[in-house]
């Protein structure tokens, strides 16, 4: 968002002008800043063979998907529902990876079908994978390096008692069924956690994976996860792409070489690629003054936007409304009916009831995470595109509340 003589402007369009477009709570996404992260990403690793699959879990909506598409990225799926996504807005079956969690074999026989690269995640499910396929279907297989990745341990998942991944001490048991039902490994994934600021930490990570390679003859990727950080705060250290992508593309090389084949280097990016480019647009309903604080009350809550509750997550937050005001002090909190504060003690420009409010960083985890809680209707989205707003998906109605709903007749037991 700039500040354009005096007017806060979204890819070009007025932010308050598409809160009276549109109506509040909005999410909105500017497709030129996702297109600026994803070439700051080829840039970082020109040179090496190198392809970004999408996390769309991050934001899912299929304009989204089929902007990135054209783009040129690939897909990181998590469910077969995602997996479909993808395949509906024409990703090739081989550009997209399923890298599930404690799913079903069923769902994986299911996704399997649908032609995908399949990345598995714990001994049992490889077991029985291999007496299903054998090698008629390629692997790749998700290893836990046991690396603590950034402060927030709730979004670090290589740590030991991670429940994601195969553990990197249990290599000679996957060799073991590997061997005994005679399947193709074609790849080998990490993710280690949201937060990559060490270029150490992942450097070494990837030694890590580099050795375990040497395990497998028939690889044809090296799948790094996601990792790079975005900044939330003004001052929040993000991932220096250029220097990890000199250092992992050199090693990456190297390591090709004693591998004896070029293979090519993944990665899973969903934060990084939408964070930035998203924002939520809340008018305030009520400004309340207490003993202690000034509230500002707004037309949503943390069933729209759950990761300052969920993860203690910082937001800047702006009143678009009144770009000049002076600024005070506020805790800004949504209308769900339990505790639900999106910040607190924030410096934002004087709120008067019926400001816009805008919260940055709103393109991750943002929409996707969102829910009926309260019975309250789901956000419209709005993609911003050469300074033009485009709706891409509806806001909720009453319908949607009830669509599913099977009404029973009960009668009162007397
Ligand atoms: C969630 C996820 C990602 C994306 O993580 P971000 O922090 O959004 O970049 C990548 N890979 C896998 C397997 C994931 O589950």
């Amino acid at each position: 968002m700039e500040l354009v003589d005096g007017v806060y402007k979204i890819g070009g369009v007025k932010a308050v002008d598409l809160a009276a477009q549109f109506g509040t709570p909005l999410y909105v996404y500017d497709l030129e800043k996702m297109k600026n992260q994803y070439e700051k990403l080829e840039r970082a690793f020109q040179g090496t063979k190198v392809s970004f699959k999408y996390a769309c879990k991050a934001l899912t909506n299929l304009n989204i998907l089929k902007y990135f598409k054209d783009l040129g990225t690939g897909l990181d799926t998590v469910s077969i529902g995602e997996v479909q996504l993808g395949l509906q807005v024409g990703f090739d079956p081989k550009d997209i990876i399923y890298t599930p969690n404690s799913v079903s074999m069923s769902e994986i026989k299911e996704v399997v079908d649908l032609g995908v690269h399949i990345n598995i995640d714990n001994i049992s499910i490889l077991e029985q994978f291999g007496h299903e396929y054998a090698d008629s279907v390629p692997v790749c297989i998700r290893i836990n390096p046991h690396i603590m990745a950034g402060e927030h341990s709730h979004i670090s998942t290589g740590h030991i008692d991670s429940k994601f991944g195969i553990s990197i001490h249990q290599m000679r048991h996957v060799e073991r069924v590997i061997q005994t039902n005679n399947m193709k490994v074609i790849g080998l994934h990490m993710h280690t956690g949201s937060d990559i600021l060490d270029i150490e930490v992942f450097l070494r990570a990837a030694e890590i994976l580099f050795e375990t390679a040497a395990m497998f003859k028939g690889l044809e990727y090296l799948d790094f996860g996601s990792g790079f950080k975005v900044g939330y705060k003004e001052d929040d250290v993000t991932t220096d792409l250029q220097e990890l992508g000199q250092r992992l593309s050199k090693r990456f090389s190297e390591f090709c070489k004693e591998y004896g084949k070029e293979l090519e280097l993944w990665f899973e990016p969903g934060k990084f690629l939408v964070s930035e480019a998203g924002y939520f647009l809340s008018s305030v309903n009520v400004v309340k003054q207490t003993t202690a604080t000034v509230f500002a009350g707004v037309d949503s809550g943390f069933n729209h936007l759950i990761r300052p509750m969920f993860y203690d997550a910082y937001h800047h937050i702006v009143n678009v409304s009144n770009p000049k005001g002076t600024p005070r002090i506020y805790t800004v909190v949504g209308y769900i009916c339990e505790s639900d504060t999106f910040a607190w003690d924030r410096k934002i420009g004087e709120i008067k009831e019926g400001d816009v409010l805008v919260f940055h960083n709103a393109g991750a985890y943002g929409f996707s995470m969102s829910s009926n809680y309260n019975s309250r209707f789901r956000p419209a989205e709005v993609a911003v595109h050469d300074n033009e707003a485009h709706l891409i998906r509806k806001r909720e109605s009453l319908d949607d509340l009830t669509k599913n709903l099977v009404m029973a007749e009960f009668e009162v037991l007397t």
